[in-house]
C-alpha cells in the first residue's frame, strides 16, 4: 500500500499560513485523518510536541521520504472552531478551484498588522476594607489615596484614564494599594465596537397569520434538531426580516448563533438599527468600511462569545460562532454573493456546506429568487415559504404601466420621458410627493463615437468603450484610464464625433431642464465614493430635501420611502443585452425591485417602466409583479439552451499579458481536455476564444466553456488540469483561474 502524506500548518495566522509542513501518516491513523483535524506532530530539531491542522492529504512525497516525520496522534481536544474552519476551506479549494492557502484566508480571519487595543480597570477588592482603609488615610492625610477611594466606594471599576488623569492619582499610589490588596488593576483587550446606539430596545412586533405559521414551523423543526435549508419567497415589504428575527429568537434560546448575511448596499444604519433594537449589543456587524482591526476584534468577540449575531455582506459567512444553528442569506438572488476573486465561491452554497458540517440550518429570502434556488425549492430539496402579502396594511403593492418608447417616437416624443410619466412627474411635484428616477445601465457605456466613420473610442488598455463624464473627459470604467473628449475623430478626422446613450449626469440636466425649479438628488458611482455618501443622499431625501432622486441599481434597495409614491425606469431593456446567460433575471429582478419602492408608505404608488421592448418576457412578468411567470419562462429558456440549473457550468479563465502566450496556453488546455476527457461523453466543451472582451488592464483574456449534468463531474475536470498545469512553465505567465456557474460575464 503507497504511503499517505498530510500538510500540516503550526500556526494559522496569516502571515505563517504558507508555512507548510508535510508529515507521514502512521498505519493507524489512515482512516480517522482529515482535512481540518488538530494533531500532535514531533517539531524541529528537537522534535518537541506541537499542535498543528491537516490541512491536505496526499500520496506524494514533496520531499526527501526518509526526512519526513510521522505524526504523533490526533489531538484529544475535540473539534476546535479553527478545525470546522479549515475544514470548510478545505471544501471551497475543492469546489470552486484555489491554492490551500488561498482558502485559508478567505475564511480565517486577518490579525496582521493589527494593533491590539489594551484597556486597564481600577476595582475596589472589598468596601468593608476599603472604608476603614479610607478612615486611615483620612487621618494620615493622604490626600491621592482619600480621593481614590471616595470614588471608588461611590463606583467600582474606575477607567484607568479617568483614575490617572481626572483624579491625578501617581503610579506609585497604585501599585502600593494594589500590593496591599484594597484595589485591583484589570488588563483586558478593548475589542473595538462599530455599533453605537444608545436606542432603546423594542418589543418584537406581532407576527401576522402567514409570518407566524413559518416561524412556528422553523421553530419545531429547529428544536427537534431537523436542520434544513428553507427559501422565504416573501414579496417586497412583506415582513421577511421580521421573520427571520423570529428565527433567531428561537437559535438564541438554544444557546446557538446566527449569521445574517446581507448585500453590503443594503447594510444601512436603518437595517442595523432594526436589528440593535431587538437584540441589543448581542449583534455586531462586518462591512468594508471597518479597519482590519475592528473587523478581526468582531471575529474574536464572535469566538469568545460576546456577541450572538453577526450582520454582513459575503465575508460575515466566515464569522467563528462556536456553536452557529443558523445562517440567514437575505436578497439571496443577488450576484455580490459570488466572489470576483480566486476561490470564486458562492456564498450561498458555502454557507449551505457550513451548515452540514455544524448541524445548523440555512434561510434564504428574495422577493426574486435566483433561479437556482427556487428550482431546488419547488424540487423539494428546500422547503419552500411564502409571504404573498404586505405586512403593513394599507401600502398596497403599486400600479405599474408599460411604456413602449418606439410608439412614443412615432408620436414625436423625443424626449427622455414618455408622455404618461411626465404628467405624472408634474402631478405629483404639485402635490409635494417624491419621485424616483431609475436608470438602468447594467451592460452598458454611454459610448463615444464617430458619425461619419463610424469608429468607437476605446480604452487603449482595455478592449471596452470609453464613457463620457461632465468636464469633456473620458473614463474608462475597467481600469480609470482618463483622456480628454478629443475634437476630430482619431480615425478619419470627422467633426461629427459624440457621445451616445445617457447617465445619469445627464439626466439629472435634463429633468432640472424639464421641470424648472426641481430639487434634484443624485446617486451613482460617482457622488457615493466617499464614507458616508450613500446614507448622506438617502436620509436627504428621505428627510424631504429633494422632490427627486436619480440613480442606478444603487437606489433601489435599502430603506423605505414613505412619501415616494412614483418610480420611473427610463430604460428597463438596457441590462437584456449583457453578455451573459443571467441577463433576463436581472433585468426582472432590478425591475421588480424598483417597483417596489412605490408606494412603501400609506400613499398609494405608480410605477412607470419604459422601454423598447415590451413583448419581453422579464418585462412583461415584472410589470405584474408576477414571479411564476418569470420563472416558467426563464427556466425554459435555460433548458433550451443548457445554462445552469438546467446543467452545470465552468468557465476556465486564461488571462496573459503577451498575447501569444495567452493563446498558446488556452490551446494547451483545451487540447488537454479532448484528449484526457474523451471518453466523458456528456462533457461539452465550447473554446477556446477570446473573451468577450479581449483585454482589460493589458490582460488578454481567453475562455473555455464546459458543461456537464454533474457538478462533480467538472470538479474531476478542474483537478486534473489543476495537475496537469502544476510543473508547466508557460501556467507562470498565464493565469489560470476557474468559475464555476459565473455570475458574470467574460
Ligand atoms: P421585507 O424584509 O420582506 O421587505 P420587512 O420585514 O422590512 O419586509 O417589513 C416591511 C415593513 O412591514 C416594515 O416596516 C416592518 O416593520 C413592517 N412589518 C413587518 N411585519 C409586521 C407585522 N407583523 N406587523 C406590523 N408591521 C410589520
Ligand atoms: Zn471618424
Ligand atoms: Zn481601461
Amino acid at each position: 500500500m503507497s504511503k499517505l502524506y498530510a500538510d500540516i500548518i503550526i500556526n494559522i495566522s496569516h502571515e505563517a499560513l504558507d508555512k507548510v509542513f508535510q508529515y507521514e501518516v502512521p498505519f493507524v491513523l489512515r482512516e480517522k485523518i482529515e482535512p481540518g483535524m488538530q494533531v500532535i506532530v514531533p517539531f524541529g530539531r528537537g522534535n518537541k510536541e506541537q499542535m498543528g491542522y491537516v490541512i491536505r492529504l496526499s500520496q506524494k512525497a514533496d520531499y526527501d521520504e526518509m526526512r519526513i516525520k510521522p505524526i504523533l496522534r490526533i489531538s484529544e481536544k475535540g473539534v476546535s472552531i479553527e478545525s470546522k474552519m479549515i475544514r470548510l476551506a478545505y471544501w471551497i479549494r475543492e469546489q470552486y478551484g484555489s491554492t490551500m492557502i488561498q482558502a485559508l484566508r478567505t475564511v480565517l480571519p486577518s490579525s496582521s498588522k493589527v494593533e491590539r487595543k489594551l484597556q486597564k480597570t481600577i476595582w475596589l477588592t472589598d468596601s468593608e476594607d476599603g472604608l476603614s482603609f479610607l478612615e486611615k488615610a483620612k487621618k494620615k492625610h493622604r490626600k491621592a489615596q482619600v480621593r481614590l477611594l471616595e470614588e471608588l466606594l461611590k463606583h467600582s471599576p474606575l477607567s484607568w484614564e479617568l483614575v490617572t488623569r481626572q483624579l491625578k492619582i501617581p503610579r506609585s499610589t497604585l501599585e502600593r494599594l494594589e500590593e496591599q490588596k484594597i484595589i485591583r488593576i484589570e488588563t483586558k483587550h478593548r475589542y473595538r465596537n462599530p455599533i453605537s446606539f444608545t436606542e432603546e430596545m423594542k418589543p418584537p412586533k406581532q407576527l401576522n397569520e402567514e409570518q407566524q405559521k413559518i416561524a412556528d414551523e422553523f421553530k419545531s423543526d429547529f428544536v427537534q434538531n431537523i436542520h434544513k435549508t428553507y427559501l422565504l419567497h416573501g414579496v417586497t415589504g412583506s415582513g421577511k426580516t421580521e421573520v427571520y428575527m423570529a428565527a433567531i429568537d428561537t437559535v438564541l434560546e438554544q444557546g446557538r448563533q446566527a449569521i445574517v448575511l446581507i448585500p453590503e448596499i443594503a447594510l444601512t444604519y436603518q437595517t442595523v438599527k432594526r436589528f440593535y433594537q431587538r437584540f441589543g449589543d448581542r449583534i455586531s456587524i462586518m462591512n468594508s468600511k471597518l479597519s482590519q482591526g475592528e473587523r478581526y476584534d468582531q471575529m474574536l468577540r464572535a469566538q469568545n462569545g460576546e456577541i450572538d449575531i453577526m450582520i454582513g455582506p459575503r465575508s460575515a459567512l466566515f464569522t467563528p460562532f462556536q456553536n452557529l444553528g443558523l445562517i440567514v442569506i437575505d436578497e439571496e438572488h443577488e450576484s455580490s454573493y459570488k466572489s470576483e476573486s480566486v476561490p470564486k465561491y458562492h456564498a450561498r452554497e458555502t454557507a449551505i456546506a457550513r451548515a452540514s458540517m455544524e448541524q445548523a440550518s440555512v434561510i434564504l429570502g428574495s422577493a426574486t429568487p435566483s433561479i437556482e434556488s427556487y428550482q431546488k425549492a419547488i424540487s423539494g430539496t428546500y422547503r419552500l415559504w411564502r409571504l404573498n402579502y404586505r405586512a403593513n396594511l394599507g401600502s398596497a403593492m403599486a400600479n405599474v404601466y408599460v411604456e413602449d418608447l418606439r410608439e412614443e417616437l412615432k408620436c414625436g416624443n423625443r424626449s427622455l420621458f414618455s408622455r404618461r410619466l411626465k404628467a405624472m412627474i408634474d402631478d405629483r411635484l404639485k402635490r409635494g410627493q417624491q419621485i424616483m428616477l431609475f436608470l438602468n445601465r447594467r451592460g452598458y457605456a454611454g459610448f463615444v463615437s464617430c458619425r461619419s466613420c463610424g469608429h468607437v473610442l476605446k480604452c487603449p488598455h482595455c478592449d471596452v468603450s470609453m464613457t463620457a463624464h461632465r468636464g469633456g473627459k473620458l473614463v474608462c470604467h475597467y481600469c480609470g484610464h482618463q483622456i480628454p473628449m478629443p475634437k476630430n475623430c482619431p480615425k478619419c478626422g470627422s467633426l461629427y464625433i459624440g457621445a451616445f446613450g445617457i447617465g445619469t449626469q445627464k439626466v439629472e440636466n435634463l429633468v432640472q431642464k424639464e421641470f424648472p425649479g426641481v430639487r434634484t438628488l443624485r446617486m451613482d458611482m460617482d457622488t457615493t465614493r466617499k464614507k458616508h455618501s450613500y446614507e448622506e443622499i438617502l436620509s436627504a431625501f428621505s428627510n424631504g430635501e429633494a422632490d427627486i432622486l436619480i440613480g442606478t441599481q444603487m437606489i433601489v434597495k435599502g430603506h423605505d420611502f414613505a412619501n415616494t409614491t412614483l418610480v420611473g425606469i427610463l430604460a428597463a431593456d438596457m441590462s437584456l443585452y449583457a453578455n451573459d446567460f443571467r441577463a433576463s433575471e436581472r433585468t426582472f429582478q432590478l425591475l421588480t425591485q424598483a417597483a417596489g419602492r412605490a408606494g412603501r408608505g400609506n400613499l398609494p404608488g405608480d410605477v412607470v417602466i419604459q422601454t423598447y421592448n415590451p413583448e419581453h418576457y422579464s418585462i412583461v412578468a415584472a410589470a405584474k409583479q408576477d414571479y411564476q411567470l418569470f420563472f416558467e419562462q426563464e427556466i425554459a429558456y435555460r433548458e433550451v439552451l443548457m445554462y445552469p440549473p438546467m446543467c452545470q457550468m465552468m468557465v476556465i479563465f486564461i488571462g496573459c499579458k503577451e498575447l501569444d502566450i495567452g493563446e498558446a496556453a488556452a490551446n494547451m488546455i483545451g487540447k488537454e481536455i479532448k484528449s484526457y476527457f474523451q471518453s466523458m461523453e456528456e462533457l461539452s466543451m465550447h473554446g477556446p476564444s477570446q473573451a468577450a472582451i479581449t483585454k482589460i488592464k493589458d490582460t488578454y483574456r481567453y475562455v473555455i466553456y464546459l458543461k456537464h449534468k454533474e457538478y462533480h463531474a467538472l470538479i474531476i475536470v478542474k483537478n486534473h488540469l489543476e495537475k496537469y498545469m502544476e510543473d508547466k512553465k508557460i501556467f507562470e505567465k498565464a493565469q489560470v483561474t476557474f468559475d464555476f456557474n459565473p455570475m458574470i460575464g467574460y
